[in-house]
């Protein structure tokens, strides 16, 4: 892997207007992202900032002139980490996120916060303080091995861990389910390691768009042969039988184990220790531009 690349940037503002369905502004103190995820959906985002460097070994570290009246952000909803991981190794070094959190403390602004790293334990009381802040972390796999072929970030264990101390200290938090990989995904073992550490739990297919396709096809051919025709037909020739199969498989397993499964609903009514929701995101992105030309309500 190329050496890293560290760079400071100034930036106008920090808070971007979202089309996210789920927030209102996207906040990302980093551009690019070192935790260097094989199937990053953000690795995009060097066409649109000038870099050419192979994605994860590139960072742009963001300084703003500080939140002008941040009152303004009252009862917003604030995505912090849509196309970074704001708990990125370096985080402990520059304090980025840190800082923004401390600007827009008291505001009143409603935090959701994505991540794959317990650096965010060093914040906890700070975002225990926002009204309905919520924190997700991505686990789709308990085998550490796996996710060390998939991603640097810290392992699972430690996700998990920072998921309970969070939920402890009353903290709304989400195991976020993805992306889920067909067969090597024990979706049902997730569930019952999180169940008891988290409000939410979101599942979310895999997709393979773009240049980390041939990436990931290498990957099973290599390390899942035995795989390789199942993902040649997702993948391929696009065929949904497995997801319509997983989902009717989950859903009859929420119910077994009494928990509620939905799909493409994220409303927040549950009481804290109520068990967690299951929401089913598969293929959201597609249903979110349907929803975009009027098709899908809700979504
Ligand atoms: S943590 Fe998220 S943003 Fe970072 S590389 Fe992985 S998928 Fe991409």
């Amino acid at each position: 892997m190329p050496e890293l690349k560290i760079e400071r940037i100034q930036v106008k503002s920090i808070l971007s207007k979202s089309n996210l369905p789920v927030c209102e502004y996207s906040v990302n103190p980093y551009v690019g992202c070192t935790h260097a995820c094989k199937y990053c959906y953000a690795s995009f985002m060097k066409r649109f900032t000038g870099h050419s460097e192979e994605w994860g070994t590139f960072l742009d570290v963001k300084y703003w002139n500080e939140i002008k009246n941040p009152r303004k952000y009252n009862g917003k909803e604030l995505f912090i980490g849509s196309v970074t991981d704001p708990y990125n190794p370096q985080e402990e070094e520059y304090g980025r996120t840190r800082a923004l959190l401390e600007q827009l403390k008291g505001s009143g602004a409603k935090l959701s916060i994505a991540t794959k790293s317990d650096l965010i334990l060093r914040d906890l009381e700070l975002i225990g303080s926002f009204p309905d802040a919520r924190v997700s972390w991505s686990v789709n796999t308990l085998d550490e091995s796996f996710k060390d072929d998939m991603d640097k970030a810290v392992s699972i264990e430690r996700r998990l861990n920072a998921m309970k101390e969070f939920h402890r200290a009353g903290v709304r938090t989400t195991c976020f389910i993805s992306p889920i990989f067909p067969v090597i995904t024990d979706v049902k073992a997730i569930i019952e390691r999180a169940k008891e550490h988290c409000n939410l739990i979101w599942l979310e297919n895999l997709n393979l768009r773009g240049g980390y396709k041939a990436v990931i096809m290498d990957y099973i051919a290599d390390k899942y042969p035995r795989l390789l025709p199942l993902y040649q037909t997702v993948y391929n020739r696009n065929d949904r039988g497995y997801w319509q199969a997983l989902d009717g498989e989950l859903k009859e397993y929420a119910s077994r184990i009494g928990l509620d499964y939905v799909t493409n609903d994220d409303s927040m009514t549950r009481p804290f220790d109520a068990p967690p929701v299951i929401v089913n995101y598969f293929y959201h992105s597609e249903i979110k531009k349907s929803a975009a030309r009027g098709g899908v309500k809700n979504a």
